[in-house]
């Protein structure tokens, strides 16, 4: 049943990204009936307002209301997410020979990563559709943002991570009342133990992709990318992808901006590069034909704590966005990411997220071997803070 509607969401229905099959929005959802695939909101495009409606709005995600899920603004829980920086990167840039090196900050996010806005827009569509709290299996971000937005809503939170998770991840969730439970593995392990607590569904799950509206949050990064670049994309954007949401929600973006017409219909978009961890890579290990998916890949833990996904619920629609976008996926090492670290900090005063500094590695890898070119506009994605990570740095600011 839809609440009575004072916002202009133009939210219509949510789809089963497998066959397209409706499924009603305005009560709890999680994968499709149909073929247990994510289900994607879908909006009356055709009556969206046009761009220059966006002047003088809010400075965060929720000045894109209307391509957003909630209905009502009075269940909106906020904490100021989105509209982060793009910085210039002059200086790796100018040492790199590179004509445009531009990084979206994520890390300035409310608790310090781009996870803040899928828990926002989650959080809030749990109030909305009168959800009695949240659980989630977490490889730590995701678990810090419900954490806090479901202290600002009032709800009861449950964090599921695996031991090994920083403790700097476990202290804040508590701090913001969570129970928190620590599970040997990694967050498909996590993923068991919450079906184990959830047995009675007590709680809405809000695992990645198992319920449609993280997705939508996440997609805000598309929008502002569009916005804060004057409507102009750039060539190639890099993304650390783990169960994928800011891969797949930012070319949702691109697609929808292009349907409304706030891009052109024939606009270039970018290529879309999914970095991954070596150590837990089954994107890469699939597109390369090592396996028929990831349904059965063992993951090794990694410093970037976020890209330890074994078995991403959305791998499908990741290839898609890599096949329709011409992009690619590559893997980097941990040694690798630590060297991005460095190089962040000391040329460009960033304390990245190892994910972030993945991303970097990674353009480096592709300009080296010329699938990116030195003069093509190149934007990463720094989808975290570093101060969380210290367990997993400390010391290492040397080589
Ligand atoms: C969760 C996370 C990722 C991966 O995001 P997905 O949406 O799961 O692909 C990347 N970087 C950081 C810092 C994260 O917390
Ligand atoms: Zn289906």
């Amino acid at each position: 049943m839809l609440v009575a509607a004072d916002t202009t969401s133009l939210l219509t229905a949510l789809e089963c990204s497998r066959c397209h099959a409706p499924h009603a929005a305005g009560v709890a959802q999680t994968v499709s009936r149909c073929c247990a695939a994510p289900l994607l909101a879908r909006y009356a495009l055709d009556a969206a307002p046009p761009r220059s409606v966006l002047a003088g709005r809010e400075a965060s995600m929720w000045r894109y209301r209307e391509l957003l899920p909630l209905h009502d603004d009075a269940h909106r829980v906020s904490l100021g997410e989105g509209l982060t920086p793009i910085l210039t990167l002059d200086n790796l840039a100018a040492r790199y020979g590179l004509r445009s090196l531009l990084l979206k900050d994520e890390g300035q996010n409310p608790t310090g990563s781009f996870k803040a806005r899928g828990l926002s827009m989650a959080v809030s569509l749990a109030r909305e559709l009168g959800a009695a709290g949240c659980i989630i299996p977490t490889a730590g971000n995701a678990g810090v943002a419900m954490a806090a937005y479901c202290a600002k809503a009032g709800l009861p939170a449950t964090v599921v991570m695996p031991r090994h998770t920083p403790v700097a991840f476990q202290e804040e969730c508590r701090w913001y009342g969570a129970d928190v439970q620590l599970v040997d593995g990694l967050i498909n392990d996590c993923a068991a133990r919450v079906r184990e607590l959830n047995a009675a569904g007590q709680l809405l799950d809000v695992s990645t992709l198992k319920e449609p509206y993280r997705l939508e949050g996440k997609k805000t990064m598309g929008y502002e990318l569009a916005e804060q670049g004057g409507w102009r994309l750039p060539d190639v954007i890099l993304y650390p992808a783990g169960g994928g949401t800011g891969l797949i929600g930012i070319w949702k973006a691109l697609r929808e901006m292009q349907a409304i017409g706030w891009l052109p219909a024939d606009a270039k978009l970018p290529r879309m590069v999914a970095v991954q961890a070596e150590n837990c890579c089954p994107l890469v290990e699939t597109l390369a034909g090592r396996q028929p998916n990831c349904q059965q890949y063992q993951g090794r833990p990694t410093i970037a704590n976020g890209l330890a996904v074994p078995r991403p619920l959305g791998e499908a629609l990741m290839l898609q966005v890599l096949a329709e976008s011409k992009g690619t996926a590559l893997a980097i090492g941990d040694e690798d990411m630590l060297t991005g670290m460095r190089e962040l900090a000391r040329l460009e005063g960033l304390f990245v997220a190892p994910e972030g500094a993945a991303v970097w590695m990674a353009a480096r890898q592709l300009l080296a071997t010329g699938w990116l070119r030195p003069d093509e506009e190149l934007l990463l994605l720094n989808t975290g803070s570093g101060q969380k990570y210290l367990d997993n740095v400390l010391g290492r600011h040397t080589a």
